[in-house]
This record gives structure tokens, C-alpha cells and sequence, in this order.
């Protein structure tokens, strides 16, 4: 297993809509533990492909940091959101900003796990929130880009998106 390393803001690979996975071979199951390794290393609860450069349909996550209980997400969708949530987020990609971000208190997200089986989850509180902000990533999306106009004109000039405007 190796660490990988991060991509931050502006850099253009997170600004994409990444790319579907075609198949769950070997090296995409490598890749994910790669990941999981380097979410681990840098204190992260999830990390999107792209956050380390590869445009793939692709995030790790792990909301309480269990070793071993781990979730792989390959091609999701979020089918259904439901009520409001907010808590502060941060992203390894946005280093030294953290904010409160609008998001829903309940979601449906389908994809393929870490074996390639389809599977559905409905969850909320904080898997909720991380799903949305991982998958907002495969979208091309930052959590900066959730704040109303308002209280992103707030932060500090550079913490501001520049490569995906
Ligand atoms: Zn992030």
C-alpha cells in the first residue's frame, strides 16, 4: 500500500465531473486502499478519487474511523435527500478552512461497493454528510461551492474558488 498525494484547490482536477469506473478490477481495489491509507494519514473521514488525481467515480470514507469498517463507493448517485443539516466541514483539498455548510439530514445513495455488488444505503447524521460532500467531489464540487453567495463573499480572497469559476 502506498500514500498518495493530495490535489488542492485550483487544482483543475477536482473542478471535473470524474469519470464512471467501467469495472471493479484489482487496480481499482488497490487504488481504494491506497486511498483509505491516505485518508488515515491526513486525519481525513473521506476522500474522492479525484483528491488524489485520478478521474474516477470513486470515494473512501470512514465517519468513525474504524480500521477495517470502511466504506468504498464506486459510481454513486444520491437518489433521494430529505429535511436540513448543517455542520462544519473541512476538506483535505481545502486546507485551513472549515465552515458550516447547508446539506441534507437524510439521503439514498446507490453505487457498487469495493467488490463491485450494487448496493443501496439510507442513513443520516454525519455518513449523510460525508456521503454528499464525496459525492459532490465526483461531481466537480466543493463544499465552498454549498455556502450561500453571502458567506462565501466572507472568506479570505484566496480560500475563494478560482479554477472552477
Ligand atoms: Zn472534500
Amino acid at each position: 500500500m502506498s500514500l498518495l498525494s493530495l490535489r488542492v484547490d485550483p487544482d483543475p482536477v477536482l473542478c471535473r465531473p470524474a469519470q464512471p469506473v467501467a469495472r471493479v478490477d484489482e487496480e481499482i481495489r488497490r487504488l481504494a486502499q491506497d486511498m483509505i491509507e491516505t485518508m488515515y494519514a491526513n486525519d481525513g473521514i473521506g476522500l474522492a478519487a479525484p483528491q488524489v488525481g485520478r478521474d474516477l467515480q470513486l470515494f473512501v470514507a470512514s465517519p468513525t474511523r474504524e480500521r477495517g469498517r470502511e466504506l468504498v463507493v464506486v459510481n454513486p448517485v444520491l437518489e433521494a435527500a430529505r429535511g436540513r443539516n448543517s455542520i462544519v466541514e473541512g476538506c483535505l483539498s481545502v486546507p485551513q478552512v472549515w465552515e458550516k455548510v447547508p446539506r441534507a439530514t437524510w439521503v439514498r445513495l446507490r453505487g457498487l461497493d469495493g467488490t463491485g455488488t450494487p448496493f443501496a444505503l439510507e442513513t443520516e447524521g454525519l455518513l449523510a454528510i460525508v456521503l454528499q460532500h464525496e459525492t459532490d467531489h465526483l461531481q466537480g464540487r466543493l463544499f465552498l461551492d454549498r455556502l450561500p453567495w453571502w458567506h462565501r463573499r466572507r472568506l479570505p480572497r484566496l480560500t475563494r474558488r478560482r479554477a472552477c469559476a
